[in-house]
């Protein structure tokens, strides 16, 4: 099996957060670019102009623009499931159980969507100042799978919203408790586009058979857009999102740079660590050798002299002599060999210390 140390998982962290604010910092640009794309785009009057507009254009298209209108239906509208004078041409209805469940210990809330239908009937976009049929509108704007168009369902105005609790006896709720699980109680609501509401529409326009029609830009990086916000209020949304993506930016930035400039201090310490032991282990060699030198020149030793050795040698090879001192602790049981071979953090072997200097040990 592989194991992963603790230095290893600290720099993925960092790759990690790098690869995060990347994708953070495009997600960025993106929003900014569409803000400032919707605030500059061209609105037209949907009128005889529109239509002339598109008939100059090379295919009469216009690639990215705005119109905005209100809404008719073009065969028989929905009706609200709750009060039938309301009549409209989305009908979003959602069922949701309001629960308490507890997880580890804790008890909190969650949302059991047991309903969400969505219906959508034929519509178009006509001029506000038409006149309220249809029959009177001369040009009108007929839009492509408005489901998939962005800004629309919150934006939707509320024909319903009623929350009714539950009304369960105590004995029942407290063996719910014991489950783990209460439900709190119902809400339904229901969200319409009423016929008559002034609806935006962005995407790309063009003209089929005399017929205008919306539809979702051929630029994927574009928005489609088909709201009953204003312009002004989408750019608004938009900025505000990509301000909150700045903050994450900063956050996972901040975050990023500790931990490396934490992680780089550490191997540049590291390294000076390794300098210094290898330059002491060169040093020490090079007594070694003269001492050796010196031994063979006094051609043995007695016996006395080397039970004093043998008290005095490495404790981990039992054979160099000790060699270095350990700071800050300050024992002196290694050989320069042992010393350089620690594993990483260097801890002292008998006190358990943290090994933050070595210093030679010279005797005279
Ligand atoms: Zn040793
Ligand atoms: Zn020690």
């Amino acid at each position: 099996m592989i194991t992963i140390s603790g230095e290893a998982w600290q720099w993925l962290m960092v790759g990690l957060d790098a690869v995060m604010l990347y994708g953070l910092k495009r997600w960025y640009h993106g929003k900014v670019r569409s803000a400032e794309e919707i605030e500059a785009i061209q609105c037209y009057k949907i009128s005889d102009d529109l239509r002339s507009v598109l008939q100059k254009q090379d295919d009469s298209k216009l690639p990215y623009a705005c119109i905005e209108g209100i809404v008719m239906p073009t065969g028989l509208p929905l009706h609200s499931h709750f009060d039938s004078s309301e009549k409209g041409v989305i009908q979003h209805v959602q069922f949701v159980e309001h629960k308490s469940k507890r997880t580890n210990g804790y008890w909190s809330d969650v949302k059991n969507i047991i309903k969400d239908i969505t219906r959508v009937c034929g519509f178009v976009v006509v001029d506000r100042d038409s006149t309220s049929s249809l029959q009177d509108a001369q040009v009108l704007v007929e839009v492509l799978e408005p489901l998939s168009a962005e800004f629309l369902m919150d934006s939707l105005p509320t024909t319903y919203d009623q929350y009714t609790p539950n009304s369960d006896t105590i004995l029942s709720r407290g063996i719910d408790r014991i489950f783990g699980e209460v439900s709190k109680g119902y809400q339904e609501t229901e969200k319409m586009l009423l016929v008559g509401d002034r609806v935006l529409g962005i995407g790309q326009l063009m003209l089929i058979g005399g017929k205008i029609m919306l539809e979702a830009p051929s630029d994927n990086s574009k928005h489609f857009i088909l709201s009953t916000l204003t312009k002004k209020q989408i750019v608004n949304a938009m900025k505000s999102e990509a301000r909150l993506l700045k903050y994450a930016m900063l956050i996972s930035g901040l975050f990023g740079s500790v931990l490396l400039v934490y992680l780089l201090r550490k191997k540049i310490r590291q390294l000076i660590d390794n300098y210094r032991i290898n330059r002491m282990y060169r040093e020490i060699q090079q007594q070694r050798e003269l001492r050796h030198r010196q031994g063979t020149n006094l051609a043995g030793s007695s016996e006395d002299d080397e039970d004093k050795a043998n008290s005095e040698n490495c404790i981990i090879c039992l054979d160099n002599g000790r060699e270095v001192v350990l700071l800050e602790c300050g024992h002196v049981c290694l050989c320069v060999d042992c010393a350089r071979a620690l594993p990483e953090p260097r801890k002292c072997p008998i006190c358990r210390g943290t090994i933050t200097r070595y210093v030679p040990l010279f005797r005279p």
